[in-house]
Protein backbone atom coordinates (compact mmCIF):
# COMPACT_ATOMS: atom_id res chain seq x y z
CA UNK A 1 0.00 0.00 0.00
CA UNK A 2 1.71 3.32 -1.37
CA UNK A 3 1.41 6.33 0.68
CA UNK A 4 2.03 9.58 -0.64
CA UNK A 5 3.30 12.05 1.31
CA UNK A 6 4.95 14.60 -1.08
CA UNK A 7 5.15 18.31 -1.03
CA UNK A 8 2.30 20.23 -1.57
CA UNK A 9 0.07 17.11 -1.26
CA UNK A 10 -1.87 15.61 1.81
CA UNK A 11 -0.57 12.47 3.14
CA UNK A 12 -3.62 10.03 4.42
CA UNK A 13 -2.87 11.33 8.28
CA UNK A 14 -4.21 14.64 7.11
CA UNK A 15 -1.18 16.37 7.93
CA UNK A 16 0.59 18.68 5.37
CA UNK A 17 3.80 16.73 4.13
CA UNK A 18 6.52 19.22 2.97
CA UNK A 19 10.26 18.59 1.99
CA UNK A 20 12.83 21.08 4.05
CA UNK A 21 13.34 24.19 2.41
CA UNK A 22 16.60 24.65 3.51
CA UNK A 23 18.71 22.87 0.03
CA UNK A 24 21.13 19.91 0.51
CA UNK A 25 20.69 19.36 4.22
CA UNK A 26 21.10 15.96 4.61
CA UNK A 27 25.06 16.16 4.43
CA UNK A 28 27.49 17.13 7.75
CA UNK A 29 24.28 19.24 8.90
CA UNK A 30 25.49 20.52 12.34
CA UNK A 31 26.88 23.73 13.37
CA UNK A 32 29.65 23.70 16.26
CA UNK A 33 27.75 24.97 19.31
CA UNK A 34 29.66 24.94 22.49
CA UNK A 35 28.47 21.55 23.80
CA UNK A 36 29.55 19.74 20.01
CA UNK A 37 32.37 21.83 20.04
CA UNK A 38 33.42 20.10 23.77
CA UNK A 39 32.89 16.87 22.25
CA UNK A 40 34.95 17.65 19.49
CA UNK A 41 37.98 18.61 21.62
CA UNK A 42 37.21 15.24 23.77
CA UNK A 43 37.64 13.11 20.50
CA UNK A 44 40.51 15.06 19.60
CA UNK A 45 42.63 15.00 22.38
CA UNK A 46 40.73 11.72 24.67
CA UNK A 47 40.83 8.96 21.79
CA UNK A 48 44.52 8.85 20.84
CA UNK A 49 45.25 9.08 24.64
CA UNK A 50 42.83 6.06 24.64
CA UNK A 51 44.44 4.08 22.13
CA UNK A 52 47.89 4.11 23.91
CA UNK A 53 46.20 3.75 27.56
CA UNK A 54 44.74 0.29 26.31
CA UNK A 55 47.94 -0.83 25.04
CA UNK A 56 49.76 0.25 28.14
CA UNK A 57 47.00 -1.32 30.57
CA UNK A 58 47.59 -5.14 28.81
CA UNK A 59 51.12 -4.57 28.64
CA UNK A 60 51.77 -3.80 31.59
CA UNK A 61 48.91 -4.37 34.06
CA UNK A 62 47.15 -7.41 32.96
CA UNK A 63 45.10 -5.98 30.98
CA UNK A 64 43.01 -4.23 34.17
CA UNK A 65 41.56 -1.23 32.16
CA UNK A 66 41.39 0.73 35.39
CA UNK A 67 44.17 -0.46 37.06
CA UNK A 68 46.90 2.42 35.27
CA UNK A 69 43.53 5.26 36.32
CA UNK A 70 43.16 4.08 39.84
CA UNK A 71 47.40 3.80 40.53
CA UNK A 72 47.58 7.74 38.68
CA UNK A 73 44.81 8.95 40.72
CA UNK A 74 46.11 7.44 43.79
CA UNK A 75 49.76 8.70 43.15
CA UNK A 76 50.97 5.24 42.85
CA UNK A 77 52.24 6.15 39.30
CA UNK A 78 52.67 9.34 37.72
CA UNK A 79 51.75 10.37 34.65
CA UNK A 80 55.45 10.62 33.07
CA UNK A 81 55.98 7.32 34.20
CA UNK A 82 53.21 6.30 32.28
CA UNK A 83 53.96 7.95 29.41
CA UNK A 84 57.45 6.40 29.84
CA UNK A 85 55.66 3.18 28.64
CA UNK A 86 54.29 4.64 25.57
CA UNK A 87 56.06 2.51 22.76
CA UNK A 88 59.06 4.42 20.21
CA UNK A 89 58.64 4.09 16.49
CA UNK A 90 61.16 1.87 15.17
CA UNK A 91 62.43 1.24 11.71
CA UNK A 92 60.75 -2.17 11.13
CA UNK A 93 57.08 -0.95 12.00
CA UNK A 94 57.94 1.91 9.52
CA UNK A 95 58.79 -1.19 7.08
CA UNK A 96 55.83 -3.22 8.31
CA UNK A 97 53.32 -0.27 8.01
CA UNK A 98 54.57 1.49 4.34
CA UNK A 99 54.94 -2.01 2.69
CA UNK A 100 51.03 -2.94 4.38
CA UNK A 101 49.93 0.78 2.68
CA UNK A 102 51.48 0.93 -0.17
CA UNK A 103 50.37 -3.04 -1.28
CA UNK A 104 46.80 -1.61 -0.51
CA UNK A 105 47.01 0.73 -2.84
CA UNK A 106 48.42 -1.33 -5.60
CA UNK A 107 45.65 -3.51 -4.78
CA UNK A 108 43.36 -0.78 -5.20
CA UNK A 109 44.15 -0.13 -8.29
CA UNK A 110 43.82 -3.73 -9.89
CA UNK A 111 41.50 -4.17 -11.68
CA UNK A 112 38.25 -5.67 -10.26
CA UNK A 113 37.97 -9.59 -11.69
CA UNK A 114 36.20 -10.99 -8.66
CA UNK A 115 32.94 -9.78 -10.54
CA UNK A 116 33.29 -11.92 -13.35
CA UNK A 117 33.90 -14.94 -12.14
CA UNK A 118 31.92 -15.08 -8.71
CA UNK A 119 27.91 -15.28 -9.17
CA UNK A 120 26.09 -12.57 -7.63
CA UNK A 121 29.08 -10.15 -6.27
CA UNK A 122 28.21 -6.91 -7.52
CA UNK A 123 31.68 -4.88 -8.31
CA UNK A 124 33.94 -3.30 -10.70
CA UNK A 125 32.40 0.05 -11.62
CA UNK A 126 30.05 1.45 -9.35
CA UNK A 127 27.72 4.28 -8.86
CA UNK A 128 27.21 6.19 -5.52
CA UNK A 129 24.92 8.22 -4.03
CA UNK A 130 23.86 11.62 -5.33
CA UNK A 131 26.30 14.04 -3.15
CA UNK A 132 24.59 17.50 -1.27
CA UNK A 133 25.50 19.19 -4.54
CA UNK A 134 24.17 16.77 -7.15
CA UNK A 135 27.27 14.75 -7.89
CA UNK A 136 27.12 11.25 -8.46
CA UNK A 137 30.60 9.91 -8.58
CA UNK A 138 31.88 6.36 -10.13
CA UNK A 139 33.76 4.18 -7.71
CA UNK A 140 36.05 1.00 -8.51
CA UNK A 141 34.49 -1.29 -6.29
CA UNK A 142 37.19 -4.10 -5.63
CA UNK A 143 37.66 -4.53 -1.91
CA UNK A 144 36.97 -8.24 -1.72
CA UNK A 145 39.29 -9.19 -4.46
CA UNK A 146 41.84 -7.09 -1.91
CA UNK A 147 40.88 -9.10 1.18
CA UNK A 148 41.47 -11.99 -0.50
CA UNK A 149 44.39 -11.72 -1.73
CA UNK A 150 45.99 -9.71 1.31
CA UNK A 151 44.39 -12.63 3.45
CA UNK A 152 45.51 -15.53 1.32
CA UNK A 153 48.87 -13.86 1.60
CA UNK A 154 49.22 -13.40 4.69
CA UNK A 155 47.59 -17.44 5.47
CA UNK A 156 49.86 -19.06 3.23
CA UNK A 157 52.61 -17.36 4.85
CA UNK A 158 52.46 -18.46 7.75
CA UNK A 159 51.10 -22.16 6.97
CA UNK A 160 54.15 -22.29 3.97
CA UNK A 161 56.39 -19.28 3.09
CA UNK A 162 57.11 -17.66 6.07
CA UNK A 163 58.87 -14.75 4.18
CA UNK A 164 57.86 -13.20 8.37
CA UNK A 165 56.38 -14.08 10.89
CA UNK A 166 52.62 -14.53 11.32
CA UNK A 167 52.84 -12.88 14.90
CA UNK A 168 54.65 -9.58 13.24
CA UNK A 169 51.58 -7.41 13.71
CA UNK A 170 51.19 -8.38 17.74
CA UNK A 171 55.10 -8.56 17.98
CA UNK A 172 55.47 -5.05 16.97
CA UNK A 173 52.02 -3.77 17.95
CA UNK A 174 53.43 -0.62 20.16
CA UNK A 175 55.74 0.70 17.38
CA UNK A 176 52.55 0.00 14.36
CA UNK A 177 50.09 1.82 16.55
CA UNK A 178 52.94 4.90 16.53
CA UNK A 179 53.11 4.34 13.11
CA UNK A 180 49.10 4.33 12.31
CA UNK A 181 49.09 7.40 13.90
CA UNK A 182 50.95 9.19 11.87
CA UNK A 183 49.31 8.23 9.23
CA UNK A 184 46.10 8.77 10.79
CA UNK A 185 46.75 12.56 11.49
CA UNK A 186 48.86 13.07 8.05
CA UNK A 187 45.85 12.34 6.65
CA UNK A 188 43.49 14.16 8.45
CA UNK A 189 46.07 17.23 8.28
CA UNK A 190 46.22 16.63 4.14
CA UNK A 191 42.87 16.31 3.65
CA UNK A 192 41.70 19.51 5.65
CA UNK A 193 44.51 21.69 3.76
CA UNK A 194 43.09 20.28 0.60
CA UNK A 195 39.73 21.40 1.00
CA UNK A 196 40.95 24.45 0.87
CA UNK A 197 43.83 24.79 -2.01
CA UNK A 198 42.68 21.93 -4.49
CA UNK A 199 39.42 20.60 -3.91
CA UNK A 200 38.02 17.98 -5.48
CA UNK A 201 34.09 19.01 -5.85
CA UNK A 202 34.53 22.54 -4.16
CA UNK A 203 30.43 22.72 -4.21
CA UNK A 204 30.39 19.70 -1.98
CA UNK A 205 32.17 21.32 1.05
CA UNK A 206 30.64 22.57 4.27
CA UNK A 207 32.10 25.00 6.71
CA UNK A 208 31.41 25.44 10.16
CA UNK A 209 33.23 28.68 10.46
CA UNK A 210 35.19 26.75 13.42
CA UNK A 211 38.12 24.64 12.92
CA UNK A 212 38.63 22.28 14.94
CA UNK A 213 34.50 21.15 14.11
CA UNK A 214 36.06 21.26 10.26
CA UNK A 215 38.83 19.31 11.01
CA UNK A 216 36.93 16.37 12.73
CA UNK A 217 34.31 16.26 10.93
CA UNK A 218 35.76 17.08 7.27
CA UNK A 219 35.35 19.76 4.98
CA UNK A 220 35.12 17.81 1.69
CA UNK A 221 32.38 15.32 1.19
CA UNK A 222 34.67 13.21 -1.28
CA UNK A 223 37.83 14.13 -1.47
CA UNK A 224 39.69 12.27 -3.93
CA UNK A 225 43.26 12.13 -6.35
CA UNK A 226 42.68 11.77 -10.04
CA UNK A 227 39.65 10.06 -11.12
CA UNK A 228 39.54 7.23 -9.16
CA UNK A 229 41.53 7.19 -5.65
CA UNK A 230 38.86 7.65 -3.30
CA UNK A 231 39.78 8.49 0.63
CA UNK A 232 36.53 7.66 1.89
CA UNK A 233 36.27 3.93 0.54
CA UNK A 234 40.11 3.43 0.44
CA UNK A 235 40.74 4.28 4.33
CA UNK A 236 37.62 2.98 5.61
CA UNK A 237 38.56 -0.63 3.48
CA UNK A 238 41.83 -0.97 3.06
CA UNK A 239 44.20 0.09 5.95
CA UNK A 240 40.88 -0.51 8.21
CA UNK A 241 38.57 -3.64 7.55
CA UNK A 242 41.02 -5.82 5.64
CA UNK A 243 43.42 -5.23 8.48
CA UNK A 244 41.18 -6.23 10.69
CA UNK A 245 41.41 -9.94 9.66
CA UNK A 246 44.78 -10.03 9.37
CA UNK A 247 45.16 -8.69 12.77
CA UNK A 248 42.91 -10.98 14.10
CA UNK A 249 44.99 -13.95 12.51
CA UNK A 250 48.02 -12.83 14.15
CA UNK A 251 46.61 -12.93 17.72
CA UNK A 252 45.87 -16.43 16.97
CA UNK A 253 49.11 -17.58 15.77
CA UNK A 254 50.30 -15.65 18.96
CA UNK A 255 48.27 -17.67 21.02
CA UNK A 256 49.11 -20.70 19.21
CA UNK A 257 53.04 -19.80 20.00
CA UNK A 258 52.75 -18.88 23.36
CA UNK A 259 50.63 -21.51 24.89
CA UNK A 260 50.80 -24.18 22.23
CA UNK A 261 46.99 -24.25 21.40
CA UNK A 262 44.30 -21.86 20.18
CA UNK A 263 41.47 -21.49 22.47
CA UNK A 264 37.75 -21.51 21.42
CA UNK A 265 37.30 -18.28 22.27
CA UNK A 266 39.77 -17.23 20.04
CA UNK A 267 38.63 -19.07 16.95
CA UNK A 268 34.98 -17.68 17.60
CA UNK A 269 36.18 -14.15 17.47
CA UNK A 270 38.45 -14.85 14.02
CA UNK A 271 35.07 -16.56 12.81
CA UNK A 272 32.32 -13.90 13.88
CA UNK A 273 34.29 -11.28 12.79
CA UNK A 274 35.66 -12.63 9.38
CA UNK A 275 31.98 -13.26 9.03
CA UNK A 276 31.61 -9.52 9.38
CA UNK A 277 34.29 -8.52 7.52
CA UNK A 278 33.60 -10.84 4.21
CA UNK A 279 29.89 -9.52 4.62
CA UNK A 280 31.43 -5.42 4.36
CA UNK A 281 33.11 -6.49 0.93
CA UNK A 282 30.78 -8.36 -0.69
CA UNK A 283 28.27 -5.93 -0.31
CA UNK A 284 30.81 -3.39 -1.01
CA UNK A 285 28.64 -1.40 -3.74
CA UNK A 286 26.30 -1.41 -1.24
CA UNK A 287 28.75 0.11 1.57
CA UNK A 288 28.50 3.48 -1.35
CA UNK A 289 24.88 3.73 0.24
CA UNK A 290 25.39 4.22 4.14
CA UNK A 291 25.93 7.02 6.33
CA UNK A 292 29.64 6.64 5.95
CA UNK A 293 29.63 7.06 2.22
CA UNK A 294 26.61 9.59 1.84
CA UNK A 295 26.48 11.71 5.02
CA UNK A 296 29.80 11.78 5.94
CA UNK A 297 33.10 14.32 5.43
CA UNK A 298 36.06 12.87 5.15
CA UNK A 299 38.35 14.58 8.69
CA UNK A 300 39.83 13.12 11.38
CA UNK A 301 36.70 11.47 12.55
CA UNK A 302 37.13 8.90 9.69
CA UNK A 303 40.94 9.29 8.45
CA UNK A 304 42.23 8.45 11.64
CA UNK A 305 39.32 6.36 12.96
CA UNK A 306 39.92 4.07 10.04
CA UNK A 307 43.89 4.46 10.40
CA UNK A 308 43.91 3.90 14.38
CA UNK A 309 40.63 3.12 16.18
CA UNK A 310 39.17 0.51 13.80
CA UNK A 311 42.62 -1.97 13.61
CA UNK A 312 42.89 -1.38 17.00
CA UNK A 313 39.74 -1.15 19.16
CA UNK A 314 37.87 -3.34 17.04
CA UNK A 315 40.65 -6.25 17.68
CA UNK A 316 40.39 -5.48 21.45
CA UNK A 317 38.74 -9.00 22.21
CA UNK A 318 41.60 -10.77 20.48
CA UNK A 319 44.44 -8.85 21.47
CA UNK A 320 43.04 -9.48 25.19
CA UNK A 321 42.62 -13.76 24.58
CA UNK A 322 46.47 -13.28 23.78
CA UNK A 323 47.47 -12.35 27.61
CA UNK A 324 44.57 -14.21 28.69
CA UNK A 325 43.46 -17.52 26.73
CA UNK A 326 39.68 -18.10 27.79
CA UNK A 327 38.24 -21.14 26.95
CA UNK A 328 35.03 -21.38 27.01
CA UNK A 329 32.26 -24.20 27.94
CA UNK A 330 30.76 -25.67 24.76
CA UNK A 331 27.68 -24.39 26.09
CA UNK A 332 28.88 -20.92 26.11
CA UNK A 333 30.83 -21.14 23.05
CA UNK A 334 27.84 -22.70 21.55
CA UNK A 335 25.15 -19.83 22.82
CA UNK A 336 27.68 -17.33 21.65
CA UNK A 337 28.07 -18.38 18.02
CA UNK A 338 24.04 -18.24 17.86
CA UNK A 339 24.11 -15.00 19.44
CA UNK A 340 26.40 -13.64 17.04
CA UNK A 341 24.87 -15.54 13.64
CA UNK A 342 21.91 -14.33 14.92
CA UNK A 343 23.16 -11.06 15.34
CA UNK A 344 24.85 -11.27 11.56
CA UNK A 345 21.26 -12.49 10.12
CA UNK A 346 19.23 -9.21 11.61
CA UNK A 347 21.94 -7.11 10.58
CA UNK A 348 21.93 -8.25 6.89
CA UNK A 349 18.39 -8.81 6.30
CA UNK A 350 17.79 -5.62 7.36
CA UNK A 351 20.23 -3.84 5.23
CA UNK A 352 19.61 -6.12 1.85
CA UNK A 353 15.57 -5.10 2.63
CA UNK A 354 16.09 -1.67 2.26
CA UNK A 355 19.06 -1.81 -0.58
CA UNK A 356 16.51 -4.02 -2.76
CA UNK A 357 13.92 -1.81 -1.71
CA UNK A 358 15.50 1.34 -3.13
CA UNK A 359 17.39 -0.49 -5.92
CA UNK A 360 14.19 -1.91 -7.20
CA UNK A 361 12.47 1.73 -6.58
CA UNK A 362 9.97 -0.19 -4.42
CA UNK A 363 9.04 -3.13 -6.80
CA UNK A 364 10.86 -5.91 -4.77
CA UNK A 365 8.69 -8.04 -2.55
CA UNK A 366 9.61 -7.26 1.03
CA UNK A 367 8.72 -11.21 3.05
CA UNK A 368 7.31 -12.38 0.22
CA UNK A 369 4.38 -9.20 0.00
CA UNK A 370 4.42 -6.12 -2.10
CA UNK A 371 6.29 -3.31 -0.03
CA UNK A 372 4.28 -0.44 1.96
CA UNK A 373 6.12 2.47 1.86
CA UNK A 374 6.05 6.33 1.97
CA UNK A 375 6.69 8.71 -1.13
CA UNK A 376 8.93 11.76 0.04
CA UNK A 377 10.70 14.70 -1.20
CA UNK A 378 13.75 16.80 -0.29
CA UNK A 379 15.47 19.69 -1.93
CA UNK A 380 19.53 19.04 -3.49
CA UNK A 381 21.91 22.25 -3.15
CA UNK A 382 21.49 23.29 -7.03
CA UNK A 383 18.00 23.53 -5.66
CA UNK A 384 16.36 21.02 -7.53
CA UNK A 385 13.35 18.80 -6.49
CA UNK A 386 13.85 15.28 -5.71
CA UNK A 387 12.20 12.47 -4.87
CA UNK A 388 12.66 9.32 -2.52
CA UNK A 389 10.58 6.39 -0.65
CA UNK A 390 10.54 5.18 2.83
CA UNK A 391 10.05 1.82 3.19
CA UNK A 392 7.19 0.94 5.96
CA UNK A 393 6.95 -2.43 5.90
CA UNK A 394 9.27 -5.77 7.14
CA UNK A 395 12.06 -5.28 9.06
CA UNK A 396 11.94 -1.20 8.66
CA UNK A 397 8.31 -1.79 9.66
CA UNK A 398 8.99 -3.27 13.24
CA UNK A 399 11.89 -0.28 14.09
CA UNK A 400 13.74 2.20 12.36
CA UNK A 401 17.40 0.94 13.08
CA UNK A 402 16.88 -2.88 12.99
CA UNK A 403 20.32 -3.26 11.35
CA UNK A 404 21.83 -1.65 14.37
CA UNK A 405 20.48 -4.01 17.00
CA UNK A 406 21.80 -6.77 15.30
CA UNK A 407 25.20 -5.04 15.00
CA UNK A 408 25.32 -4.63 18.42
CA UNK A 409 24.04 -8.44 19.08
CA UNK A 410 27.54 -9.56 16.94
CA UNK A 411 29.34 -6.95 18.78
CA UNK A 412 28.06 -8.29 22.01
CA UNK A 413 29.02 -12.00 20.85
CA UNK A 414 32.62 -10.70 20.59
CA UNK A 415 33.01 -9.51 23.74
CA UNK A 416 31.73 -12.43 25.82
CA UNK A 417 34.33 -14.24 24.01
CA UNK A 418 36.30 -12.74 26.44
CA UNK A 419 34.95 -14.37 29.56
CA UNK A 420 33.53 -12.33 32.88
CA UNK A 421 36.96 -11.52 34.48
CA UNK A 422 37.59 -8.41 32.67
CA UNK A 423 36.20 -4.97 31.45
CA UNK A 424 38.63 -4.41 28.69
CA UNK A 425 36.94 -6.91 26.11
CA UNK A 426 33.72 -5.01 26.67
CA UNK A 427 35.07 -1.61 25.36
CA UNK A 428 33.67 -2.96 22.02
CA UNK A 429 30.20 -2.67 22.91
CA UNK A 430 30.32 0.19 24.77
CA UNK A 431 31.53 1.72 22.09
CA UNK A 432 29.48 0.37 19.37
CA UNK A 433 26.20 1.14 21.71
CA UNK A 434 27.71 4.98 22.10
CA UNK A 435 28.45 4.68 18.48
CA UNK A 436 25.01 3.71 16.94
CA UNK A 437 22.84 5.20 19.10
CA UNK A 438 24.79 8.36 18.40
CA UNK A 439 24.75 7.74 14.70
CA UNK A 440 20.52 6.65 14.89
CA UNK A 441 19.90 10.53 16.31
CA UNK A 442 22.70 12.06 13.72
CA UNK A 443 20.72 10.38 10.83
CA UNK A 444 17.26 11.54 12.09
CA UNK A 445 17.94 14.32 12.86
CA UNK A 446 19.23 15.09 9.09
CA UNK A 447 16.72 12.78 7.61
CA UNK A 448 14.24 14.91 9.29
CA UNK A 449 15.97 18.49 7.80
CA UNK A 450 16.05 16.69 4.60
CA UNK A 451 12.01 15.33 4.29
CA UNK A 452 11.06 17.87 6.66
CA UNK A 453 7.14 16.84 7.90
CA UNK A 454 7.40 13.31 5.90
CA UNK A 455 9.62 12.14 7.99
CA UNK A 456 7.52 12.90 10.93
CA UNK A 457 4.80 11.41 8.95
CA UNK A 458 7.34 7.99 9.19
CA UNK A 459 8.57 8.31 12.85
CA UNK A 460 4.77 8.41 13.47
CA UNK A 461 4.44 5.22 11.58
CA UNK A 462 7.40 3.47 12.95
CA UNK A 463 7.48 5.02 16.25
CA UNK A 464 10.99 2.97 17.76
CA UNK A 465 14.42 3.30 16.68
CA UNK A 466 15.84 0.35 18.04
CA UNK A 467 13.72 -2.04 19.89
CA UNK A 468 10.31 -2.40 19.58
CA UNK A 469 8.53 -1.86 22.64
CA UNK A 470 11.73 0.30 24.39
CA UNK A 471 13.64 2.49 22.55
P1 LIG B 1 21.27 2.77 7.35
O1 LIG B 1 21.70 1.73 6.39
O2 LIG B 1 20.20 2.42 8.30
O3 LIG B 1 20.90 4.05 6.51
C1 LIG B 1 20.21 5.15 7.03
C2 LIG B 1 19.65 5.90 5.84
O4 LIG B 1 18.68 5.08 5.20
C3 LIG B 1 18.93 7.16 6.20
O5 LIG B 1 19.83 8.25 6.28
C4 LIG B 1 17.99 7.33 5.02
O6 LIG B 1 18.79 7.82 3.92
C5 LIG B 1 17.63 5.90 4.68
N1 LIG B 1 16.43 5.44 5.33
C6 LIG B 1 16.03 5.64 6.61
N2 LIG B 1 14.88 5.04 6.84
C7 LIG B 1 14.51 4.44 5.69
C8 LIG B 1 13.41 3.66 5.28
N3 LIG B 1 12.41 3.39 6.12
N4 LIG B 1 13.36 3.20 4.02
C9 LIG B 1 14.36 3.46 3.16
N5 LIG B 1 15.44 4.20 3.47
C10 LIG B 1 15.52 4.67 4.73
O7 LIG B 1 22.46 3.28 8.26
P2 LIG B 1 24.03 3.31 8.11
O8 LIG B 1 24.41 3.77 6.79
O9 LIG B 1 24.52 4.05 9.30
O10 LIG B 1 24.47 1.82 8.40
C11 LIG B 1 24.64 0.80 7.47
C12 LIG B 1 25.09 -0.42 8.22
O11 LIG B 1 26.45 -0.29 8.63
C13 LIG B 1 24.28 -0.70 9.47
O12 LIG B 1 23.90 -2.03 9.48
C14 LIG B 1 25.22 -0.42 10.61
O13 LIG B 1 24.96 -1.27 11.69
C15 LIG B 1 26.59 -0.66 9.97
N6 LIG B 1 27.62 0.17 10.59
C16 LIG B 1 28.64 -0.45 11.22
C17 LIG B 1 29.62 0.29 11.84
C18 LIG B 1 30.76 -0.38 12.51
O14 LIG B 1 31.67 0.34 12.89
N7 LIG B 1 30.75 -1.68 12.70
C19 LIG B 1 29.61 1.74 11.82
C20 LIG B 1 28.50 2.26 11.13
C21 LIG B 1 27.55 1.51 10.53
P3 LIG B 1 18.18 8.57 2.65
O15 LIG B 1 18.74 9.94 2.75
O16 LIG B 1 18.71 7.80 1.50
O17 LIG B 1 16.69 8.54 2.75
Amino acid sequence: MKKKSAAGRLSDNGTEATPAQTPGQWGRAWTADFLTMAGVLFILTCCPVLVFYFLISCTHYQCELTTPAIKLYTGDVTVTQLWGYVPSLTLKAMVVYLSWFTFQVFLWYLPDVCHYIIPGYRGGVCLGAITPAGNRLKYGVNGLQAWIISNGLFLANAVHFRWFSPTIIVDNYGPLLVMMNIMGYSVSVFVTVKAYLFPSFAEDRKFSGNPFYDFLMGIEFNPRIGKWFDFKLFFNGRPGIVCWSVINMSYAWKQYELYGYVTNSMILVNVLQAIYIVDFFWNEAWYLNTIDMHHDHFGFMLGWGDSVWLPTMYTLQGFFLVFHPVQLSQAAAAGILALGLGGYYIFRAVNHQKDSFRRTDGQANVWGRKPEYMEVEYFSSDGKKRRSKLLLSGWWGIARHMNYTGDLMGSLAYCLCGGVTHLLPYFYIIFMTILLVHRCLRDEHRCKAKYGSSWDDYTSRVPYRLIPMLF
